[in-house]
């Protein structure tokens, strides 16, 4: 069942706390770790108990999903999509979305580009990229990201953050913990490469958030942990 408000700050304070924990593990201010609120498959009324929280933005992974929300929602939370974007959505996308971390091909890169230009704003992007080798998964190959950012930074309607994985859905906590470690180094990697800082690093959602923040997230995506179990 959706949560009363209520019960959803009681929540969202014990994920704050987890996180804070993790940091002070790892030596990281807390304050460094952004906590990305999802609200897909939630209510529109998900997003405003985001806002009243104080979270700066909200994740949605269907285009089409945000864009009958965002009339519903009456504040200036942003929004960001998180989801698998097919470059035919990206015009819609690019005018619905505060950010994009979900781009893992030139031809989407060009499409948003396109779009962002037409719509006179810089969209700003994460490159998503599929560090956990999961065949099920959406994203970049580690292998074609330095190519992938490369193009990125050529656009001038595109601003590049930083870099964004799902993990692997597995038992073993090694695995997602690899698979942060792995974005982390790329992230290294690239931004000494491409002398540029790509600050965001956007990894751990509800199941994995302390694995992330141990390896360096600045952003967790959290859904369930917040507003209850999609059913
Ligand atoms: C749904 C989703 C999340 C949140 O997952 P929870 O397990 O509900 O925390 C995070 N990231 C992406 C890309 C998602 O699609």
């Amino acid at each position: 069942m959706f949560p009363s408000y209520e019960s959803f700050k009681q929540r969202a304070d014990t994920i704050r706390e987890q996180i804070a924990v993790a940091c002070t593990k790892v030596g990281r201010d807390p304050s460094t770790v952004e906590l990305l609120a999802v609200t897909k498959t939630y209510p529109a009324a998900a997003a405003d108990y985001a806002e009243r929280y104080g979270l700066r933005a909200v994740g949605e992974n269907r285009v089409q999903e945000a864009v009958e929300k965002q009339p519903q929602c009456t504040g200036k939370i942003q929004w960001e999509l998180i989801g698998h974007l097919q470059s035919n959505k990206a015009k819609l996308a690019a005018t619905h979305f505060d950010r994009v971390q979900s781009v893992d091909s030139e031809k989407l890169l060009n499409q948003l580009e396109l779009a962002a230009a037409a719509l006179g704003k810089t969209l700003p992007i994460l490159l998503q990229i599929n560090a956990g080798r999961d065949p099920a998964k959406f994203g970049a190959e580690i292998e074609d990201a330095p190519r992938l950012l490369a193009a990125a930074l050529g656009k001038t309607h595109l601003r590049v953050d930083g870099l964004m994985t799902i993990a692997p859905l597995a038992t073993d906590p090694a695995v997602a913990a690899g698979t942060f470690a792995t974005l982390r180094t790329l992230r290294d990697d690239l931004a000494a490469r491409f002398g540029v800082p790509l600050r965001e690093l956007s990894m751990g959602m509800s199941s994995d958030l302390e694995l992330a923040v141990l390896a360096g997230s600045t952003q967790v995506r959290v859904g369930s942990a917040l507003y209850g179990s999609r059913s």
